[in-house]
């Protein structure tokens, strides 16, 4: 009998009211691994009045009662980082040690969530006016939802839970319906960890629970990552149905290669953020613009790097790479190689008749390289999601930088250079949210936030750190006066004016 993956709500796991399904796939083995319910908007409302009545209680609750339960589930994620990595290796297909980082950077998050009492801290003035105090302080919103994609099943979601329960509010995560068991063993670590019942939800589906989120009355803020249509799509109906919204969208993100660079660094440094996790990140490189005349010797390198990139089972400790998420997927993905040569390009290196032993139905895809690339081409205007860096080349920075500001995506890019002059203009021009310097894939700390500009973000806040604080709660500002006997005040019809 297949296994049947549930909701998580009031504390418990539960089938829900639905009679559809979707298939959860084993990437490395093509086959199908399991079924996951897709909720109704009846799961979705028994979910938010749930949530609901444990927001009564759970944003009552002390400071300290609420950074002992954070605490606890971070050491019990911690304890149990293995088996969630290999969950997600399993269903993902990316490689488990690449699982293990994903889940240590969630961690990251949660860490900082534990800091709470410190984060939540108010302002005060005293002495404003002649007896006169001001001060505030921030207070959390209700019930929110987290929409999540399918490449960081356990990442983003913690992008978003620890800090939205942190701060008072109670959860409703609807994870990506093509890798939902991570949302479910978090679940259960919450209620390990003494989390009331309630306060964080799992509601499993597709675009009828996504569109029940954002159609509820209930619900008070959504924050999701995805790709870019949906991510529009979600802000501009969340906010109709006037709930705060943050949507994370999808990328391209360019490294800029300076002719003063080391080649050999970059080398290396490229083929990591292009090829790990078989180029599904957010964060991954996916075009590459040599500046200056030094793109065929970095095609080169890189080919000869990439070559060398082991595929193979993300169980398997050898493997550096594993396979595309789900067949659809890799359909898309060679679809897009496909195009390359037809509009002008050249495939410097194919990744398409990969062969990996014992695993001949599995998802693979090998590392693949496109040059002579232009900006006119489908590999170069889509967002591939897969193991494949486009080259471009540019005549000199500025073009570079013109290059990335027309893209319509804004989320990530770096440059790779050994000047510090090039690096200041660049970090100052470019109209992208995370840049790295000499580092390819620049997702920040927990304690800073995290997102992308143009088309990567719709919404004002980032996710994470100090501005997820802000996202996730809103603030009072009280003035106060203490009349006595003896400090008496005369009420004027005036408008009031400090004295
Ligand atoms: P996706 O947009 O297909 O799905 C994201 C979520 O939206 C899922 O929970 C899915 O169930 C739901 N969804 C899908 N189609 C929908 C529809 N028609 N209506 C309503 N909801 C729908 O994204 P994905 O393929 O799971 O993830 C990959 C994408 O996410 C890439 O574009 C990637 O760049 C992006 N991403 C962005 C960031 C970031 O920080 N900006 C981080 C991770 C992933």
């Amino acid at each position: 009998m297949t296994n049947l993956i549930s909701h998580y709500i009031d504390g418990a796991r539960t089938a829900g009211t639905s009679s559809r399904k979707s298939q959860v796939w084993n990437p490395a083995l093509g086959e199908v691994a399991a079924e996951v319910v897709l909720a109704t908007p009846a799961d979705v409302d028994a979910a938010v009045r749930v949530a609901r009545d444990a927001f009564e209680i759970w944003s009552q609750a002390s400071l300290s009662r609420r950074t002992k339960i954070i605490f606890n589930f971070r050491e019990i994620m911690n304890a149990r980082k293995e088996e969630l990595a290999e969950v997600i290796s399993d269903q993902h297909g990316k490689v488990v040690s690449d699982a293990l980082g994903e889940v240590q950077r969630g961690l990251e998050v949660v860490e900082f969530a534990c800091g709470i009492p410190q984060l939540l801290k108010g302002e005060i003035s005293v002495q404003v006016s002649t007896g006169v105090d001001i001060h505030s302080f921030r207070e959390p919103l209700g019930v929110v939802a987290g929409i999540t994609p399918f490449n960081f099943p356990a990442m983003v979601p913690m992008w978003m839970f620890p800090l939205a329960i942190a701060v008072g509010n109670t959860f409703i995560l609807k994870p990506s319906e093509r890798d939902p068991s991570a949302s479910i063993m978090m679940a259960e670590m919450w209620t390990e960890a003494g989390l009331p019942p309630g306060v964080f939800n799992v509601v499993q589906g597709d675009k009828v629970a996504v569109d029940a989120i954002l159609e509820h009355s209930g619900i008070d803020a959504v924050s999701f990552v995805g790709s870019t249509p949906i991510a529009r799509y979600v802000h501009e109906k969340a906010t109709a149905h006037n709930k705060r919204v943050q949507a994370l969208g999808g990328a391209k993100n360019h490294a800029i290669i300076m002719p003063d660079a080391d080649l050999g660094y970059v080398r290396d440094q490229l083929s990591a953020a292009a090829f790990g996790s078989a180029g599904e990140r957010c964060m991954a490189i996916s075009a590459a613009v040599a500046v200056g005349g030094v793109g065929k010797e970095l095609v080169e390198e890189l080919v000869a790097k990439a070559k060398i990139v082991r595929v193979g089972p993300g169980r398997d400790p050898a493997s550096e790479m594993g396979p595309i998420v789900s067949p659809e997927a890799l359909d898309r993905i060679t679809c897009l190689i496909e195009s390359a040569p037809r509009q002008g390009a050249d495939i410097a290196l194919d990744g398409r008749d990969i062969r990996v032993p014992g695993h001949e139905k599995g998802f693979f895809l090998g590392p693949t390289v496109i040059s002579n690339v232009d900006a006119d081409m489908d590999v170069y205007r889509e967002e591939i999601f897969g193991p494949v860096l486009v080259a471009l080349e540019a005549q000199n920075i500025d073009r570079a930088i013109e290059l990335i500001n027309a893209n319509p995506y804004g989320n990530g890019t770096a440059i790779f250079t050994s000047s510090g002059e090039s690096a200041r203009r660049f970090q100052r021009e470019v109209k992208v949210g995370m840049i790295g310097v000499n580092v390819p894939i620049p997702v920040p700390m927990a304690y800073y936030s995290f997102g992308g500009w143009k088309n990567s973000l719709f919404g004002e806040k980032h996710i994470h750190g100090p501005e997820g604080i802000s996202f996730y709660t809103k603030a009072k500002v009280v003035t106060s006066r203490w009349p006595t006997s003896t400090n008496a005040v005369t009420a004027g019809y005036h408008f009031p004016t400090a004295e």
